[in-house]
């Protein structure tokens, strides 16, 4: 039997804090498949970004630990892979939309070449192909006048727009998983909605596996086929989105619904 896309068994993760252990995640579990799409769900605090950066490989080493579980993608075990192996897989097979896009992006560099480089490194286009393929990208995304935007940098940006450069990064890697974590919170409906459309084109075309951390439960119920719910780094309950909004078997899942 072919492994699945992305699997996660039983996972922990700690953090050494000062004011001692800080178990984040604890026990987390769930299979993501080809061109399926996956929401997890939590309140704040339940360890959804941790265990995202945990199949990212961006967990700090200087206070993070995994002191049990297993991270697989495509049967390979991620967990304690070398930080080479790793950067190499975030290259081209898991990527990830964070909350915060200013921390995500280069301050120095002008937005248009941070998207066009994604074309340029991974995919191996010309400096003139990744050029327009960028500012397509980024009208896609709904930047509007991008070719005259291209030479912006992320400080002349707003919040929102700094988010869909982000996006635009992420799509024309064309990942095999890509991580979404809360990835429109910080736009307006209508652009979330593109946005969702654009992440569901993407993955029509290439398959990718669709993580998305959410609190949004409309936009859960418009594009996810699971739920995982999330209460204190443990699975509450998962499933599909239709049966779970039917018939939430879970008093946190209800409460949540
Ligand atoms: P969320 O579900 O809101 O994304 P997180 O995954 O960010 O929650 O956080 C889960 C728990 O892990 C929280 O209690 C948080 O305080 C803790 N945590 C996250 N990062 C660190 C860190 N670097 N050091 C210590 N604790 C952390
Ligand atoms: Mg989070």
């Amino acid at each position: 039997m072919t492994p699945p896309l992305l699997r996660v068994d039983n996972l922990h993760v700690q953090f050494s804090t000062r004011d001692g252990i800080v178990r984040a995640v604890n026990g987390m579990t769930f299979d993501l498949n080809e061109g399926e799409t996956i929401a997890i769900l939590g309140e704040s605090g339940s360890g959804k970004s941790v265990t995202a950066q945990a199949i990212m490989g961006i967990l700090d080493p200087e206070v993070a630990s995994i002191p049990s579980g297993s991270i697989t993608f495509r049967g390979e075990e991620l967990v304690g892979l070398s930080e080479r192996k790793h950067r190499k897989l975030r290259g081209t097979d898991i990527a990830m939309i964070f909350q915060d896009a200013l921390s995500a992006l280069n301050p120095v560099i002008c937005v248009g070449d941070q998207v066009a480089e994604m074309f340029r490194v991974h995919a191996g286009a010309s400096r003139k192909s990744a050029k327009q393929q960028a500012i397509e990208v980024m009208g896609h995304v709904g930047i509007p006048a991008a070719a005259q935007r291209y030479g912006d940098y992320p400080h002349q940006f707003s919040g929102g727009m700094r988010q869909r450069i982000m996006i635009a990064m992420m799509i024309a890697l064309k990942p095999a998983v890509l991580i979404a974590d809360e990835p429109t919170t910080a736009l307006d409906v209508t652009v979330q909605a593109q946005i969702m459309d654009l992440l569901k084109e993407l993955q029509r075309e290439t398959g990718t596996g669709l993580i998305l951390i959410t609190h949004d439960l409309g936009v859960v119920a418009s594009v996810a086929e699971r739920i995982v719910v999330m209460y204190s780094g443990r699975v509450m309950e998962q499933g599909d989105v239709d049966a779970m909004y039917a018939h939430p078997a879970n008093p946190y899942t209800i409460g949540l619904l």
